[in-house]
C-alpha cells in the first residue's frame, strides 16, 4: 500500500537550480533519442517502439556522471522519459492518431530522490531532511516542521520536490506492508453521495446524514474569490508586474482554501471509517457515481454548485481509507434508489424533505431512502424494510473546530 504525504516548505532559488537540472536530463533524454534513431536508423511510421531493448541500457551509460544530481534521480527523469514513450504507443495503437512521442523542451521537472538518496539528520533547530545531491557534492538540507512525523520515516520511499501553483512542496511516498486488520462484523453498510448532503448512510439500523453546509461554504467563497480576482486580473496587461501579483494572490487564497475542503473532506470519510469499525462492518456498498453528472443538468449556477461536490473525490477517499482497515468497498448501480419506496417498491419522485409513500405510508428523511435502497439492492432484497425506522443521525461540521460533532434530528 503506498501513500502521498504533502509537506509546503518556504521557497529558496537552489529549489527551482535543481528542477531546472532535472527539465535539463529530460532534454537531453530527447536529443539522445535523436541521435540513437539516426545511428540506428529505425524507421519512423512504426507502430511499435521506435527504438531497441537495448536503448535505456544504452542512454542510462550516456546520462551517467553528467548532472550535478544524485544518480537515481537522473534515473527517475529517464524512467519518466520512457514512460512517455510508452502511453504513446498505447495511444497509437488504440487508434488515437494526435498521440506524439515526447517531444517537447522543458525548462522545470520535478526531482525525484529515492530512498537510498534520503537521509534524516538531527540539527539543534529540529530534524532536518538530508537529499544526496551526486558523488561529491553538497548534500541538500531541507528543515522539517516540529510537527513532521518521524514514526514512519524508515517508510519512506520517494520524495518529490514539486512547485505547484507558485508554492513548493515536497510530496513523500510512503510504502506500507499491507495489514488487514480483521473485521469483527459481517455488517453491510450503503453510502449515497449526493448533491445535498455529502455522504448519507444505512446499515440496516441507523441512517446516517453527514451535513454538507461547512464544505458548500468553502466551496461557494472559492468561486466567489476566483471571480474577484479574475475580474481584477482580466483589467491588467497580461504579463504586467500586477498581474504577476494578481495571479500569485489568487492561487495563494485559492490553495489555502483548497487545503481546507480536503481537511474537511478527510475528516468526514475518517469519521464514516470510524462508525464502519466501531459497528463491525465488512462490507460497503458506494452507489455508483457514473451517470451522475449527465443527470444532473439545472442550470449553469446550479451546475457549477454540483459539478465541484467532490463525487469522485469522496468515493475514492472512501475507497482507501476503508480499504486500509480491511473493509471491502463495492459500487452498485443506483438507478431510481431515490425514486423507489423502500418498502413496497412504489416509484415516486419526492418534492420535500420527507419521503411519504402514498401506497402504504412509509414515512422517512428523503435522503435516506438513497441509502437504504442503495443497500437492499446490494444484498437483492425485495422484502420491505422494517416499518418503524429509526430516525436518522446527522453529523455536522463546524466551521471552526471543522470536527464532526453529532446531532439527533
Ligand atoms: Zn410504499
Amino acid at each position: 500500500m503506498v501513500r502521498t504525504k504533502k509537506l509546503r516548505i518556504p521557497p529558496k532559488h537552489i529549489y527551482s537550480e535543481i528542477n531546472a537540472t532535472s527539465a535539463d536530463v529530460w532534454n537531453t533524454c530527447l536529443v539522445l533519442m535523436d541521435f540513437y534513431q539516426y545511428q540506428r536508423g529505425y524507421p519512423h511510421a512504426h507502430n511499435r517502439f521506435y527504438f531497441g531493448k537495448d536503448c535505456p541500457q544504452w542512454m542510462q551509460k550516456k546520462l551517467a556522471k553528467r548532472f550535478p544530481l544524485h544518480s537515481h534521480s537522473v534515473l527517475a527523469v529517464m524512467k519518466r522519459y520512457f514512460a512517455a514513450w510508452r502511453s504513446y504507443s498505447t495511444h497509437k495503437r488504440n487508434g488515437n492518431t494526435d498521440a506524439r512521442p515526447p517531444h517537447k523542451r522543458k525548462s522545470f521537472m520535478t526531482t525525484r530522490w529515492n530512498y537510498t538518496a534520503i537521509r534524516f539528520d538531527k540539527t539543534l533547530l529540529g530534524n532536518s531532511l538530508s537529499l544526496a545531491m551526486g558523488r561529491g557534492r553538497k548534500r541538500l538540507d531541507i528543515l522539517l516542521p516540529t510537527s513532521f512525523d518521524m514514526s514512519c520515516a524508515d517508510q519512506i520511499a520517494t520524495v518529490d520536490l514539486v512547485h505547484e501553483y507558485g508554492e513548493w512542496t515536497l510530496h513523500f511516498t510512503y510504502r506500507f506492508d499491507d495489514e488487514r486488520p480483521d473485521v469483527s462484523g459481517d455488517g453491510v453498510l450503503a453510502v449515497d453521495i449526493g448533491e445535498i448532503h455529502p455522504m448519507v448512510t444505512h446499515d440496516g439500523e441507523e441512517t446516517l446524514i453527514f451535513n454538507g453546509r461547512y464544505i458548500r461554504s468553502l466551496y461557494q467563497l472559492r468561486n466567489k474569490v476566483n471571480a474577484q480576482f479574475q475580474h481584477l486580473i482580466s483589467r491588467t496587461t497580461r504579463f504586467s508586474r500586477r498581474y504577476r501579483k494578481l495571479v500569485q494572490r489568487k492561487w495563494k487564497t485559492l490553495n489555502r482554501l483548497d487545503r481546507q475542503i480536503a481537511d474537511c473532506l478527510h475528516k468526514a470519510t475518517a469519521k464514516l471509517r470510524d462508525v464502519c469499525v466501531r459497528r463491525g462492518i465488512a462490507t460497503v456498498v458506494i452507489g455508483d457515481l457514473k451517470g451522475i453528472r449527465k443527470r444532473m443538468n439545472y442550470g449553469k449556477k446550479a451546475n457549477q454548485k454540483l459539478h465541484q461536490w467532490a463525487f469522485s473525490r469522496i468515493a475514492w477517499l472512501l475507497d482507501y481509507k476503508l480499504k486500509a482497515v480491511g473493509i471491502k468497498v463495492v459500487s452498485q448501480d443506483e438507478a431510481y434508489t431515490s425514486q423507489s419506496c423502500p418498502a413496497c417498491c412504489h416509484r415516486y419522485k419526492p418534492r420535500h424533505r420527507n419521503y411519504h409513500c402514498k401506497e402504504c405510508g412509509f414515512t422517512f428523511h428523503r435522503d435516506g431512502v438513497g441509502a437504504i435502497n442503495i443497500r437492499k439492492k446490494y444484498l437483492g432484497q425485495v422484502v420491505p424494510v422494517a416499518a418503524a425506522m429509526i430516525p436518522p443521525r446527522g453529523i455536522r461540521q463546524t466551521p471552526r473546530l471543522t470536527q464532526c460533532v453529532s446531532q439527533t434530528r
